[in-house]
């Protein structure tokens, strides 16, 4: 008999409430029921050895490889990672590697991942690593969760990955895979979610073998599960998914509306010398610090990267350089349009081509360094991605 179900959307209830009971269909929750469990932990186990991908953080339970991988792994796609994590493990091959680098190394190594406070967090936890464990990993829930960077999710996959403890993970596949488990359906932000979906993970976790089992969860978000038209029919749990019984599985989870990117308008000097573009770096305690860019002014809409100088102190370019560097220079008008994301922001920099007049670079607010250096020569350091764009443009000139 087909079952009536209530239409989804943000405002109304969960097809499952509060008491675990699905209000129109008298089922209870399933992952109270350990026959239920017991057949997701086998199936998608069974499942994941057959159609499991091969991927290089899966080669062995090395904790710091697997921590590598999910620091990368943050908002970033496995297919972008593969490339990067090769690279990064052949730069820094061990904790103690990582641990003695320099930080502008460590930045150089993660360019073009984003997201560079997890590189600064990666390299932090490998110092508390050496500093606090003799650089040996800690198998300990309360020791992992204290290394910077590592929250509920970082420690549940390197518990469960690397020691095999049956530490939960909920993160963006397993909690829509949950979801879909549960037919949840509430905005999975919701602190009543989150603690709902961290306690149907906890259920669901063996003591044994947990490690197979979680990742076989999140393989089961991101081949089968996915996002939109999850794929049912090839799907191992299929006759235990709530959300399928129910004939929801394309409403959940539930879509909640995002709010508009902040609209941001910045501008660079590419000023030249000799042959010689002048460069700064941006100092500490604000978005892209230590990085270097092109001399930028903030021009309208709220400041995402605390520019030295905000809206309302100039808009004005030549002033703007001065101020920031001391220089003096011919500016011309607007040579290329950068349009990139930060944070909530979108931002549009526009770049101007300039000659230099006079003055000796000094670094103003917000700068701790400037420095001349031939383009050929810029990709030697850690430039924020919309400067490294702009000495990608400058080279093919
Ligand atoms: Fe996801 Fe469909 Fe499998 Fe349910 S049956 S877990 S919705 S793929």
């Amino acid at each position: 008999m087909a079952r009536k179900v209530k239409q989804a959307g943000p405002r109304e209830e969960p097809f499952i409430g509060a008491d675990g009971e699905y209000p129109e269909s008298g089922m209870s929750a399933p992952d109270a029921d350990p026959e239920w469990v017991g057949r997701i932990r086998l199936r998608l186990v069974d499942w994941y050895e057959g159609a499991g991908r091969k991927l290089p953080w899966r080669e062995d339970r090395d904790p710091y490889r697997i921590l590598v991988s999910e620091m990368m792994l943050v908002q970033t796609t496995v297919t972008a990672v593969v490339p990067f994590f090769a690279r990064f493990l052949a730069r820094f091959p061990t904790v103690s590697a990582l641990a003695e680098a320099d930080e502008a190394d460590v930045l150089k190594a993660w360019e073009g991942l984003g997201y560079y406070r997890r590189a600064r967090q990666l390299q932090a936890a490998a110092r508390a690593i050496v500093a606090n464990h003799g650089g040996a990993f800690p198998d300990d829930p309360e020791a992992i969760r204290a290394l910077p960077g590592v929250g509920r999710y970082i420690a549940g996959a390197l518990l469960s990955f690397a020691f095999d403890r049956p530490a939960p993970i909920v993160e963006a596949n397993t909690q829509r895979v949950l979801a879909r488990w549960l037919a949840w359906g509430d905005d999975l932000r919701s602190t009543r979610s989150q603690a709902r979906l961290w306690e149907a993970a906890a259920r669901l976790v063996p003591h044994a073998g947990a490690g197979a089992f979680n990742q076989a969860f999140m393989e089961l978000g991101a081949l089968v599960c996915v996002p939109r038209k999850p794929l049912c029919l090839a799907c191992p749990v299929s006759g235990d998914c709530a959300s399928r019984k129910l004939g929801v599985q394309d409403r959940i989870p539930i879509a909640t509306a995002k709010t508009s990117p902040k609209e941001v308008s910045e501008a660079c000097v590419l000023v030249s010398r000799e042959g010689k573009m002048l460069i700064v770096k941006r100092g500490t305690g604000r978005l892209w610090e230590h990085f270097w860019e092109f001399p930028t002014i903030h021009v309208a809409g709220s400041d995402p990267a605390g520019r030295g100088l905000v809206e309302g102190e100039t808009t004005d370019l030549d002033e703007g350089l001065r101020r920031l560097t001391g220089v003096r220079a011919s500016i011309g008008p607007v040579a290329r349009t950068v349009r990139f994301g930060v944070t909530t922001h979108r931002v549009t920099l526009e770049a101007h081509e300039a000659e230099w007049l006079e003055g000796e670079p000094t670094p103003g607010p917000g700068l701790v360094e400037a420095a001349w250096e031939p383009v050929e020569a810029l990709d030697r350091y850690t430039l924020s991605s919309a400067s490294r764009r702009l000495v990608a443009w400058l080279g093919q000139k």
